[in-house]
């Protein structure tokens, strides 16, 4: 495979910009994994594309040499570059990384690929996306969902055919399911175009499904969202997808969750980040603060002395790890605000204080004798 210049740019394959963080490139790339796995898109090769290119990209952008690398010299890099397969079977070991607890962990369905026999056939997988706040999140949540999937007709119990119906030897292929055509000096066998492969014909079709053996349903689950669970996570519910024909499996359901951006908390890992603004004395004079956590609220001690900028570690505030039983913490960042209006009072007393100081001999000297020294 040539490393040809007219492939697509790896960040707009994976839609990130070029400052893109590893995170931001690692969620883009599970996602597009997710979406166009060939697991979940049977014989698509559109699908199957796409989800090479984003391997690929993934693989080089996740790299932060190859990164720098490709910065610099795109795909023209030739010979010594970006190898299209080289690329893509590095990442099937990247892929299991990022996304292969997904699959598997959550509800322990096996492998999606179970095909029906030569007449059943699988039933689609189906999507369903779910948001939730970091809240919800971090206690795991009971999300009860409706959605509409292909059923089993109960009328004809998935045969097509009507109560009275005959079952009638197809006549184009005389039963066999099967038609050989011609090509040049070949003969080749076809599913046969009227009986679809059945070898019967059904003389009267189910009034309720018009003879197609399924039917549209609402079904009503109560979805377990794991506690700790991240943005742009999928869990897979196995046989919880469209009913098969004939006798073939049920599909699949995905769920995507989606975890809102909070108004106060930011995310990273399994710890929770959060600004808390106080004020100049405070920080100078410590003091107790009452600081916002997941689950309600909690006193903080500020000592004295305390600088813009520091943090201060609230051990197990943060998210539960998904696997284990840890839990991480919340990281509260200060911000020192500087009152930016003083009545005639406190200009006095800070002053007062500013002369101490010079007294002292702890801030008399300007800024530049302080640098000399
Ligand atoms: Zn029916
Ligand atoms: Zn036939």
């Amino acid at each position: 495979m040539a490393s040809g210049t007219n492939k697509r740019d790896y960040y707009e394959v994976l839609g990130v910009s070029r400052s893109a963080s590893q995170d931001e490139i690692k969620k883009a790339y599970r996602q597009l994994a997710l979406k166009y796995h060939p697991d979940r898109n049977h014989e698509d090769k559109h699908a199957e594309t796409l989800f090479k290119e984003a391997a690929e990209a993934y693989a080089v952008l996740s790299d932060s040499e190859k990164r720098a690398q490709y910065d610099k010299y795109g795909h023209s890099l030739g010979g010594s570059g970006f190898h299209g397969f080289q690329g893509f079977e590095n990442s099937f070991t990247d892929f299991s990384d990022v996304i292969g607890d997904l699959f598997e962990n959550f509800f322990g369905g096996g492998s999606s690929r179970s095909h029906g026999g030569k007449r059943g056939r699988r039933g689609s997988d189906l999507e369903y996306p779910v948001e939730i706040t970091l809240e919800e999140a971090q206690k795991g949540k009971e999300y009860p969902i409706e959605f509409e999937r292909a059923e089993i007709c109960e009328r004809c119990a998935g045969s097509g055919a009507d109560t009275d119906s005959k079952k009638i030897s197809c006549k184009t292929c005389a039963g066999y399911g099967e038609v050989r055509i011609s090509q040049g000096f070949f003969q080749v066998q076809r599913t046969c175009p009227d009986c679809h492969g059945e070898g019967e014909i059904i003389s009267k079709p189910c009034k309720d499904c018009h003879g197609a053996g399924r039917a549209k349903k609402t079904r009503k689950l109560s979805l377990k969202i794991p506690a700790g669970v991240d943005d742009a996570s999928c869990l897979k519910l196995g046989a919880e997808g469209e009913a098969g024909q004939k006798g073939g499996a049920r599909g699949d359901l995905y769920v995507y969750i989606h975890v809102k951006p909070h108004a106060l908390f930011e995310r990273s890992g399994n710890d929770i980040y959060l600004q808390m603004k106080i004020e100049m004395h405070q920080a100078a004079l410590g003091t107790e603060i009452e600081v916002p956590v997941l689950d309600g609220k909690q006193m903080l001690k500020i000592p004295a002395g305390t600088q813009p900028e520091q943090t201060f570690c609230l051990r197990g505030k943060g998210m539960p790890d998904l696997r284990g039983r840890s839990l991480g913490d919340q990281i509260v960042r200060i911000k020192v605000e500087t009152p930016a209006r003083l009545s005639r009072e406190e200009c006095e007393l800070l002053e007062q204080y500013a002369a101490l100081r010079e007294k002292s001999g702890n801030k008399g000297k300007s800024f530049f004798e302080r640098w000399k020294k």
